[in-house]
């Protein structure tokens, strides 16, 4: 039988209580819009945390048990503790799924773990983005065809400041021209990072069936593998030789 997968929805949780126009697309949160997708999926055991609680919901014990963290954020990227992103950043390098949505390019945890600028540029007009895919036998496009359409988006485009992805899955183009790496595959340490760029806060694309879907499928390919014997990745130990003697080096004389 396969292992449930612990989830935690992170999102910063600011647009949906300072705008009531935002609250109206998404009354439960950002969070709780995808949280209810994952919840009626089989495998999932879903949790939600926001940046105002404690430790923005991320303590010691909530990460320990999360195999994949989903993060949204974006109007208060500074408020969030570098003491969480540290935690965030060792739970990643060992083993932890991460998948960071739209305007968490900018976030900390992703630009710490990128290690660049992850800059872009935009446009909000709400015009048309067709999301075609790059990477056809990626079990993150399993179920969906070459292409789907978001009808109303937030125009993101290149150049998108990033590393070159481990694996390129989605490639979006826009009504006004602008291409945009949309679905980026990353590993880092023992972890897998999915960064996937649908979703402003002011359109209801996080109720879209092929977003959820996606998204569905980034977390059962960014959960963690089943290993054993790996060392914590901060750890660099002196190891002694395995085999006693080495043929043709140590006893050569
Ligand atoms: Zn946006």
């Amino acid at each position: 039988m396969e292992k449930t997968i612990r989830v935690t929805v992170w999102n910063e949780h600011r647009h949906e209580k300072q705008d009531p126009e935002i609250a109206r697309v998404y009354p439960d949160g950002i969070h709780g819009a995808i949280a209810a997708y994952l919840r009626d999926q089989p495998g999932l055991a879903v949790h939600t945390a926001i940046l105002d609680e404690p430790e923005h919901g991320l303590t010691a014990e909530v990460l320990a048990e999360t195999d994949v963290l989903i993060w949204w954020g974006h109007i208060a990227h500074g408020e969030v503790s570098d003491a969480v992103v540290d935690a965030v950043q060792a739970r990643v390098l060992n083993g932890m799924g991460l998948i960071v949505l739209h305007s968490g390019h900018l976030s900390k945890i992703f630009r710490r773990l990128m290690g660049t600028a992850c800059s872009l540029v935009w446009r909000e007009l709400g015009e048309k983005e067709r999301v075609w895919i790059v990477s056809p036998g990626h079990p993150i496009v399993e179920g969906l065809g070459p292409y789907f359409e978001i009808p109303h988006a937030e125009m993101y485009g290149e150049f998108f400041d990033i590393p070159q992805p481990d694996n390129q899955v989605f490639i979006s183009w826009y009504q006004g021209g602008e291409v945009f790496r949309s679905g980026c595959c990353f590993y880092r340490g023992r972890g897998k990072i999915f960064y996937f760029s649908p979703g402003h806060e002011s359109f209801p694309i996080y109720y879209q069936p092929e977003v959820r879907h996606v998204i569905g499928n980034a977390v059962r390919w960014a959960a963690p593998v089943a290993t054993t014997g790996f060392r914590e990745m901060h750890l660099f130990p002196n190891v002694p030789v395995p085999l006693d003697p080495i043929p043709g080096l140590v006893e050569s004389k």
